[in-house]
């Protein structure tokens, strides 16, 4: 099995990682892959990028390094009502959107993550939910993964959670895994890097999803026609401008 596109990584943007998006692009080409997607932190992370870092990702070439570049963020889910940190103004112009839980959420217990995530998920500008088995905010597995599959918003597994970041992630990842495996759920599997070595590594990751079941196909970034075809359905079901059934309002 082979992963094509790497949807979730971090440029000197973020404030705490230490690539340019020509390093990462470069790092891509040579590893392979065929797309890889900058999605520096919302700008609510400490040291994280001001807004004007994604209104402006239009002059970044389509094309660099014969690798094709997705313009995207990772934005914070901030509170049980599953606001994030980015104006719609700002998510309509990207490519992809990811949503997780960081420093900048307000926190609860199991129940009020839950909902947290879940109402991220129903977010209509929001593709994919990041690293839903962090120890540090704990989640119904089943609700989750049930919410994923109904919404149609696949869930990643990361690899850095396995390695550099969130420790303890492999229990409550392979919990998540397996339910998605049953349930025949769909996931990414991403390297969140920060640093140009580790765009496209995914080693661990796939090792946890094959232990726990989950088939090549029910992973979207095997294929970048598969991904592709996502987000433009993804993008089909944003409203539109003057009908913005989804207002930011709603959710403070
Ligand atoms: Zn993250
Ligand atoms: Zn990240």
């Amino acid at each position: 099995m082979r992963l094509v596109a790497d949807l979730h990584v971090h440029s000197i943007a973020s404030g705490h990682a230490y690539s340019t998006i020509l390093e990462i692009a470069a790092a891509a080409r040579d590893k392979g892959l065929l797309a890889v997607a900058v999605t520096d932190h919302g700008p609510t992370m400490p040291g994280g990028p001001h807004v004007y870092h994604f209104s402006n990702m239009a002059t970044l070439p389509r094309d660099i390094c014969g690798v094709r570049v997705l313009h995207g963020v990772e934005a914070n889910i901030l509170n049980k009502k599953g606001k994030i940190d980015l104006g719609y103004r700002y998510l309509k112009d990207l490519d992809i959107v990811l949503a997780g839980f960081h420093d900048p959420y307000e926190g609860g217990g199991v129940t009020e993550n839950t909902d947290a995530m879940i109402a991220a998920m129903e977010n209509p500008y929001v593709d994919f939910i990041v690293h839903p088995g962090n120890p540090r905010y704990p989640v119904d597995a089943e609700a989750i993964v049930k919410a994923s599959i109904e919404l149609g918003v696949p869930i990643e597994v990361n690899n850095a959670s396995f390695g550099d970041s969130r420790e303890g992630s492999i229990g409550p990842c392979s919990t998540i895994a397996r339910l998605v495996a049953d349930e025949d759920g769909r996931i990414i599997i991403s390297s969140d890097a920060h640093f140009a070595y580790k765009v496209g590594e995914f080693g661990e990751a796939m090792r946890l999803v094959s232990e726990c079941g989950i088939a090549p196909d029910q992973i979207l970034n095997t294929s970048l026609e598969a991904v592709m075809a996502y987000l433009e359905s993804r993008h089909n079901k944003r409203p539109s401008p003057n009908e913005q059934a989804f207002d930011d309002e709603k959710r403070r």
